[in-house]
């Protein structure tokens, strides 16, 4: 048996339900980098150039807290995640297709890595062809795979329905693996419920910053899920929208079918997966689902974002929605965080009230 450490960042916060399920089938132990530190950062950034986007320097700083507890850390090259011709020639940002090898030249001493190359766009039976390979490295005769492959794809499925029931990946990820999905489902389905009384209006948002009753106010948050749902990078944004008493909406809480419906809004798709999710959810929120003002919670620099981030607010300037970017590095603070956070729910409170006069 191998201990196989899994790094709590970048793809982590989509895909984690799938690895440690097939690692564990296969009899290994998962072992999960801590949550999100000043030190592990602090790691991080030491490892990384200084113009590397803040996920980047996170996901180094877990490497580094994973080195010599673990036999292998596995460090999927993510080069593309959909079948080719749904969304042309899209693919994974740079970072994700060069991870191994930028932890290879910037960390001494590392742990084993484990790769796997995965690059969907090349048909159905890629991801099984990969996932059998690696089981094979790891000494799992055919009929073990299978099982845990089978395994691992049933406990991702019933985590993205989760997620698209309105659960966040923290918990999400917990019933799941858990193994309690169904209370899981029962709670999303009263979220649900209540996020469709969410979107009727009746009266003020109530203070920023304490429970607005029976009449919550509803925001899009949209971004990479690495930055939206790690919550040393978010400053605890989500959170502090929870205590505030908003329903906070994310791409994610959307289904494929969903996401797709918004993709011929754009005369021509992204490059880039998680900016394609996070554009079509946006728009989503914008025409479909409409919500009352959308978050972008954009890296200093992000090269895909800089795309992402001036369409949205193009997009939603054209359609009268309040939009705020809130551009995160490792020097954003918590009470610049809260500040911009009021002043936005302020600002929509006060929408309201206009509105109602
Ligand atoms: S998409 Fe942006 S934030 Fe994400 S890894 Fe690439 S550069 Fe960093």
């Amino acid at each position: 048996m191998a201990t196989i450490g899994i790094p709590r960042a970048l793809a982590y916060y989509i895909y984690f339900p799938f690895w440690k399920t097939y690692f564990e089938e296969l009899g290994h132990e998962v072992i999960e980098s801590s949550p999100t530190t000043r030190d592990i950062l602090d790691k991080g950034i030491k490892d990384t150039v200084s113009d590397a986007c803040i996920p980047i320097k996170v996901f180094h700083g877990h490497v580094e807290d994973l080195k010599n507890k673990v036999d292998y850390i596995f460090v999927p090259r993510l080069v593309s995640m959909r079948k080719f011709g749904d969304f042309g020639t899209e693919t994974m940002c740079p970072k994700f297709l060069g991870l191994p090898d930028m932890l290879a030249a910037s960390i001494n001493d590392l742990s084993p890595v484990m790769e796997a190359r995965l690059d969907l766009k090349k048909g159905k039976s890629e991801l099984f062809k990969v996932y059998s390979e690696l089981g094979k490295r790891l000494g799992a005769d055919f009929l073990l795979i299978c099982r845990a492959f089978r395994r691992a794809s049933k406990i991702q499925k019933d985590y993205e329905q989760l997620l698209q029931r309105g659960i966040m990946p923290d918990m999400a990820m917990q019933e799941v693996l858990a193994g309690s999905y169904k209370k899981a489902a029962l709670a999303g389905r009263e979220r649900e419920g209540a996020n469709q009384q969410a979107r009727i209006p009746k009266s003020g948002l109530g203070q920023a910053g304490s429970p607005s009753g029976d009449n919550p106010c509803s925001l899009a948050v949209v971004g990479y899920p690495y930055a939206i749902y790690d919550p040393y990078i978010n400053v605890g944004l989500i959170s502090a929208l929870d205590q505030a008493g908003v329903r906070v909406y994310t791409q994610d809480m959307l289904s494929h079918r969903q996401l797709k419906s918004q993709a011929f809004k754009l005369d021509k798709d992204m490059f880039w997966y998680f900016s394609n999710r996070v554009v079509q959810g946006a728009l989503y929120y914008m025409d479909v689902k409409p919500v009352e003002g959308m978050i972008h919670i954009t890296a200093f620099a992000c090269g895909p974002d800089s795309i992402v981030d001036k369409f949205l607010e193009i997009e939603a300037k054209r359609r009268g929605l309040p939009y705020m970017a809130i551009m995160i590095d490792e020097h954003t603070g918590e009470a610049g965080m809260q500040t911009r956070m009021e002043a936005f729910l302020d600002m929509l409170e006060y929408r309201r009230k206009k509105r109602e006069s």
